[in-house]
């Protein structure tokens, strides 16, 4: 075929990683979005990761992708948030400057081979035989590929709200105070109806962004600082160190006078005068949301983060809000330290078109459009990091498609990105969905700190783990693996036990090295005062064994539930099975089995209202449909 193997629509968080990766795994790759100068652009909150979402930064970076190693060079405050609680449940943090991570983006994907960008807007796409095989843009240019990628966020049909105000637009322009002209970018109308007219189930969503401030007129004196971590800990496997200039950040809270101006104006708030229809992330509420919802509280945190290091723009985290302008102005006035805050651009709120996902494959293929891929916000979920691991897989997977391959699928205990997607492909969205690793049942083996270790080699194997990277891993798991060793041959001697006071606490038959470290109150320190050669061990390594051992225990009994779990993930069920012939099958599981086509038994035993009865009934007709055959 002449032209592409793949086209990505969008250079958002997920196009820019599905571009990335489709053009790792080798395929000719296009990605048209609408302006080269937002490729990254971080359409809120100018940070990356957190708990959960940063356990997919991580994963992102296990492939080779370019979010952990862009949010590196942009990060100006990095924190490992929950560092007090186990490993598990530690989320890698970054505040970054946003223009930074813009031009760090951008330079990333620039120098990728088999990666070409172009500025312009998808406004139809072309099928052939049903199957998706390009693009027209708004000139009317067609522009042909084996896949598309679409990955178009919160444009679709997207409207804005700022109090009565309403336009129509993609989002706000960093840096802009006026909601027209330059000041918003266009909403995009043609793909979401070319969407409605295939026949996809679609919705309305909707998210919101608090006022940006001039930073000069904050009293700063009168807040309390919030610093960051000294030294900072990189995102990337691959960044031996943050050489970003680090800033603190500050905080400041809401009180009553604040919410007795919000309660006063609720009848000007899109949200609440039936302006705004889609429903909005309850994970991340806006203020007028926590004043009515969380009626008890006297007072809300905010965060004040400054976009940027040559920029004293703030984004006071905590307050975003679509009440109108002037009231953003009189609730600022109530705030400790924002009394005579400018504001640079009000808050406003943005909803948009989405398509159900489960209207998608585990592969983020459509089931209604054969090689039409989703990925972002348009499937439902909200943040960067949830749209660039679903960049990421439905990247690769475009790009095996295009080459005649298999998809890449990664299921619930190997990865959150596994997590997140089957979450969306069998339960769909009611609400903007985020990452938390309260969403994972395997959570103590889906780590952060592990994320290479999980799934460095299968990338690698799916053609998407450059040499400076494999290199890296290898180096890593030899030094690794070497420690292990050393440290299960290393014995306490009776009288070495004796004299640390751990005898007692060890039985008599686990005294390796291993075993002393699974001590709660005993860390690599103690083991170089007992084993001097231990000493010279590198910090990474020190840290890895240090979790292993804390993890140890818990860990053999998650293996035996993963491999109870991947049994029923293994049982694949064929994608037209007729359920309506399964004999004994009620109604209403036959119409949700039939409405999601599950791949495998396990995800079928995930759709809500398929009974474990049923789902023998369903093993039972696929087995005799198989002896049958
Ligand atoms: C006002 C606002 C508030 C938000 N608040 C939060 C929040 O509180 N918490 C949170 O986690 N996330 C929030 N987000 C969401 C976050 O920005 C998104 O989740 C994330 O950016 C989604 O990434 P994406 O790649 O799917 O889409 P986007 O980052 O929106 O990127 C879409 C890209 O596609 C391009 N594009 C669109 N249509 C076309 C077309 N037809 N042709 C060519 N190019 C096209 C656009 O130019 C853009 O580059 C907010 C977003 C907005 C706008």
């Amino acid at each position: 075929m002449s032209g592409y193997d793949v086209i990505v629509i969008g250079g958002g968080h997920a196009g820019c990683e599905a571009a990335a990766a489709s053009a790792r795994a080798g395929a000719r790759t296009l990605l048209l979005t609408h302006k080269r100068a937002t490729l990254g652009e971080m359409s809120c909150n100018p940070a990356i990761g957190g708990v959960g979402k940063g356990h997919l930064v991580r994963e992102i970076d296990a492939a080779d992708g370019l979010m952990g190693r862009v949010a590196d060079a942009a990060g100006i405050q990095f924190r490992i948030l929950n560092r007090r609680k186990g490993p598990a449940v530690r989320g890698p943090r970054a505040q970054a400057d946003r223009k930074l991570y813009r031009q760090a983006m951008r330079a990333a994907l620039e120098a990728t081979v088999n990666l070409e960008i172009r500025e312009g807007s998808a406004e139809d796409l072309i099928l052939s035989d049903g199957r998706v095989s390009g693009v027209v843009t708004a000139q009317g240019k067609a522009l042909r590929a084996a896949a598309v990628v679409l990955t178009t966020g919160t444009f679709l049909k997207g409207l804005i709200h700022c109090g009565e105000v309403k336009i129509a637009a993609g989002r706000a322009v960093a840096g802009r105070s006026e909601f027209q002209g330059d000041g918003i970018e266009a909403p995009s109308i043609g793909l979401s109806d070319t969407l409605y007219g295939l026949g996809f189930v679609m919705g309305r969503l909707k998210t919101g962004t608090p006022p940006r401030l001039d930073g000069s007129t904050i009293d700063w004196a009168s807040l309390e600082i919030q610093q960051g971590d000294d030294p900072p800990s990189p995102f990337s496997f691959l960044t031996r160190a943050i050489t970003t200039p680090q800033i603190v950040c500050h905080i400041t809270r809401t009180n009553e006078e604040t919410h007795a101006v919000i309660r006063a104006n609720l009848h000007r708030a899109p949200l609440y005068s039936g302006q705004i229809e889609g429903r909005g992330p309850r994970y991340c509420p806006s203020i007028e949301d926590k004043v009515v919802r969380f009626a008890h509280r006297s007072s809300h945190q905010i965060f004040l983060e400054p976009e940027g290091l040559g920029d004293d723009t703030i984004y006071p985290n905590g307050i975003s809000t679509s009440l109108p302008q002037d009231v953003q102005i009189a609730l600022l006035k109530t705030i400790p330290g924002l009394e005579k805050a400018k504001v640079r651009r009000p808050g406003y709120a943005i909803e948009y078109d989405f398509v159900d996902p489960r209207e998608l494959l585990p592969s983020l293929e459509t089931k209604r459009v054969p090689g039409l891929y989703l990925a972002g916000q348009i499937n439902g979920t909200t943040g960067y990091e949830e749209a660039a691991a679903q960049g990421l897989m439905a990247g690769l997977n475009a790009a095996r498609a295009a080459g005649g391959g298999d998809p890449v699928i990664l299921d619930r205990a190997s990865a959150y990105i596994g997590v997140l997607v089957d979450d969306l492909v069998t339960k769909g969205v009611s609400e903007p969905y985020r990452m938390f690793t309260s969403r994972a049942e395997y959570r103590l083996t889906l780590r952060a700190d592990n994320a290479d270790q999980r799934l460095t080699p299968a990338f690698d194997k799916a053609g998407l783990v450059g040499t400076e990277r494999r290199a890296a891993f290898a180096n890593k798991m030899e030094r690794l693996n070497e420690a292990r060793a050393r440290m299960r041959a290393l014995n306490l001697t009776p009288n070495e036990a004796q004299k640390q006071g751990i005898m007692v606490r060890l039985d008599g038959t686990r005294r390796t090295a291993v075993d002393l470290l699974a001590l709660p109150d005993v860390d690599f320190s103690v083991l170089t005062s007992i084993w001097p050669e231990l000493g010279g061990t590198a910090p990474d390594v020190a840290e890895q064994l240090e979790i292993d051992a804390q993890y140890a225990g818990y860990l053999d009994r998650q293996e035996a539930d993963i491999l109870a779990f991947r049994r029923d993930e293994t049982l694949n069920l064929p994608g037209e099975l007729d359920y309506s012939a399964v004999c004994g099958l009620s109604t209403e599981a036959a119409e949700k089995l039939t409405a999601i086509r599950p791949a495998t038994l396990g995800q079928a035993s995930r759709i809500d209202g398929v009974t474990p009865a049923a789902l023998t009934l369903v093993l039972a007709h696929v087995k005799s449909a198989r002896n049958a055959a």
